[in-house]
């Protein structure tokens, strides 16, 4: 295992304190100051760490611009539209939804565009990549500038975000002798490595528990605290003024035993405790703990549907075969990119999307359940 900075700082901290909670764990892997992951790393595209939706296809950025030129419409085509992308990346969804819905009239001329992410290696890829997309665009650091007027304007608000959820800290619970713990990262002397262990007061009762069947011994529980935050600030940007929300991640509809954090490197999945804050930690996204936090603060909740049914809906096949008739020397690839992105037993069924909007607004395209 390769000793990192943040591995040592990790390590040290661990024997002043004691263990440390998973999320607090995960949390400093991707935020730590100085060395967290989304501090400073460029980790996406092909080159990068892992590769995401947009990078694999310009049609998945495309659609997402048609759709979201569709929802303007139905909220009676504004003149004023704050378009909010949380976690962008390297702004290639962006780029290609801006593209494809020049064909909206009054649509782009609404437009004011907000970039909210962490990590300020991105935030310059961002603006490189928008240099030219002839919209206002606004960067800012953190969520919570969505929550009031000062930084987001006042007006009808749509919030788009991939693989944005299942970047946030999650928490877990391990059962144990007929109870639930907060499972913590230790420190094995012996092998001078981290280790996970059973806190040793019981946990509070989780609020979400799987309908199945009932907990046994060893049985893990995940919760995301930052998701309820999310859930939060989506509700006070929606008391403003129309609101909806798009978000599309890997994970499940239901919630479920399991321990489902990942470390990923070089395209390659690796230990959780792999070289931190080199690493990009991940975890599946409880779709149903998130619906109920984003009902619980007075919102409404479309779908979750499988990205296949949610792109095929919105008319992925067509698109992809007009682009392919346009450019037939890149036909093979067009082709093979979107089928990665729909195929039913990889990233179709594996990514869910989820809507969430104004109890008045109408209910979203493509995520009719
Ligand atoms: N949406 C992009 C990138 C996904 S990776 C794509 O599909 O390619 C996750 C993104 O979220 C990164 O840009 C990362 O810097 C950003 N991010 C992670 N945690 C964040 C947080 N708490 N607040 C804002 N941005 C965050």
């Amino acid at each position: 295992m390769t000793e990192t900075a943040l591995a040592a700082k990790l390590k040290a901290r661990i024997r002043c304190d004691g263990p440390m909670s998973v999320a607090d764990y995960v949390a400093a892997c991707l935020y730590d100051p100085e060395h967290g992951y989304y501090r400073r790393r460029a980790a996406i595209g092909a080159a990068g760490d892992f590769v995401t939706a947009p990078e694999i296809s310009q049609v998945f950025g495309e659609i997402i611009g048609l759709w979201s030129a569709v929802v303007w419409e139905q909220m009676g085509s504004p003149s004023r539209f704050n378009l909010v992308e949380l976690g962008p990346g390297r702004g290639t969804l962006m780029r290609d939804a801006l593209r494809a819905a020049r064909v909206v009239p009054g649509f782009r001329a609404a437009l004011a565009v907000h970039l909210v992410d962490s990590n300020a290696t991105l935030r310059a890829v961002q603006a490189e990549t928008l240099a030219d997309a002839g919209v206002p665009l606004t960067f800012h650091e953190d969520i919570n500038v969505l929550g009031s007027a000062q930084h987001v304007p006042e007006g009808p608000t749509l919030v788009i975000a991939n693989e944005f959820l299942d970047a946030l800290p999650i928490s877990q619970l391990i059962y144990s002798a007929g109870a639930w713990h907060t499972r913590l990262v230790a420190l094995d002397e012996e092998r001078g490595a981290f280790s996970y262990q059973p806190g040793s007061e019981r946990a509070p009762e989780p609020s979400a528990l799987p309908t199945d069947r009932a907990p046994r011994d060893g049985d893990i529980l995940e919760t995301c605290a930052s998701h309820a935050a999310v859930a939060y600030v989506l509700a006070r940007r929606a008391a403003l003024a129309p609101f909806a929300a798009l978000f599309i991640d890997y994970g499940h509809a239901a919630t479920g035993f399991g321990d489902t954090l990942q470390g990923v490197a070089g395209q390659s999945h690796v230990s959780p405790f792999h070289a931190p804050a080199e690493t990009d930690l991940s975890a599946q996204v409880d779709f149903q703990q998130f619906a109920d936090a984003c009902c619980g603060v007075g919102l409404v909740v479309d779908g979750p549907v499988p990205q296949a049914e949610f792109l095929g809906r919105l008319g992925i096949v067509e698109r992809a075969s007009r682009l392919m008739s346009a450019n037939p020397e890149r036909a093979a690839e067009i082709e093979a990119s979107v089928l990665r992105l729909i195929a039913p037993t990889g990233m179709g069924s594996r990514f869910l999307a989820i809507g969430v909007r104004s109890p008045s607004g109408a209910t979203l395209p493509g995520l009719e359940r």
